[in-house]
């Protein structure tokens, strides 16, 4: 019982808005979940801003039950913060928040955006989890909640921008088995998939009537994302999984190392990613 405790891993991904998480850590997440590990999503800002129609608490109560649900479909807790979205900033109030959630969920393993990204949101989320690594273990700094003995390890989710330098992986999980899984938590936010991006174009189809028709479409569509990554990064699945397996998965989740937490290394890749030996 005590080594299974201690043999459980605290994840935190921190978003920038209510469904960042479950696209680019959705399926670690389940299989995480499945495997008993405690994972917690993470959104920095309300989502008020992601609808052409609807904006303001509306969305943001909309979006907020949205996450409730994905979370609830891996049986995790999504929070929801309440800074308003498309306004983010790296101030002070808020590293200063970061540190405190930090502190207080004690992660072994943080995954959050790249400081390089299209989006003022993702950029500033990646700025205030940079800057409360190692700060999260110095007591006067937000004394008020225990500082950590332990800067936790710190690894960037997956993007496509290339400057100053293309997302550069050293870790890759298969993530084919919990594929519909993830589709479950996506399918949750309604207003993002059925109607945001839709008005947005970001798919080629018209989002089609009825959950197993949507269920169908989000899959292929989201399918189509994330395939090119299994494609760019083959050499290091075939590394990771072998010649036979690392030939055939199609869907992975990436993750990049961020300097600023603790090192991520051989030693301590296989017990936060314990995925490669099924
Ligand atoms: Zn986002």
């Amino acid at each position: 019982m005590a080594e299974a405790a201690e043999k459980q891993l605290r994840i935190l991904v921190v978003g920038a808005h209510p469904d960042d998480c479950d696209l680019k850590a959705g399926g670690v997440a389940a299989l995480y979940a499945a495997a008993g590990h405690t994972v917690r999503f993470v959104s920095m800002t309300n989502g008020e801003s992601g609808h052409h129609e609807m904006s303001g608490s509306a969305l943001a109560d909309r979006r907020m039950e949205e996450a409730t649900a994905a979370g609830n479909v891996i049986g995790i807790r999504y929070d929801v913060l309440s800074y308003r979205d498309g306004r983010l900033q790296p101030t002070l109030d808020a590293r200063f928040e970061i540190i405190a959630l930090i502190r207080e969920f004690r992660p072994d393993l943080i995954l959050t955006h790249r400081p390089n990204d299209y989006h003022p949101d993702h950029r500033y989320t990646s700025q205030l989890v940079c800057d409360a690594a190692y700060m999260v273990t110095v007591p006067p700094v937000v004394p008020e909640v225990p500082a950590l003995r332990d800067n936790p390890v710190i690894a960037f989710l997956s993007d496509k921008f290339t400057r100053p330098y293309p997302f550069s992986p050293t870790v890759v999980v298969d993530i084919e088995p919990v594929l519909d899984t993830v589709v479950d938590m996506l399918h949750c936010h309604e207003s993002q998939f059925y109607e945001w991006l839709a008005y947005n174009r970001f798919f080629d189809e018209p989002v089609p009537d009825g959950t197993d028709a949507r269920k169908a479409f989000l899959k292929n569509e989201y399918c189509k994302m994330i395939a090119p990554l299994a494609e760019r990064y083959r050499d290091l699945i075939v590394k990771t999984y072998g010649q036979e397996r690392g030939r055939q998965i199609r869907y992975i989740e990436a993750f990049e190392p961020c300097e600023y937490g603790s090192p991520l290394n051989d030693e301590n890749r296989d017990r936060l990613f314990p995925f490669f030996s099924a």
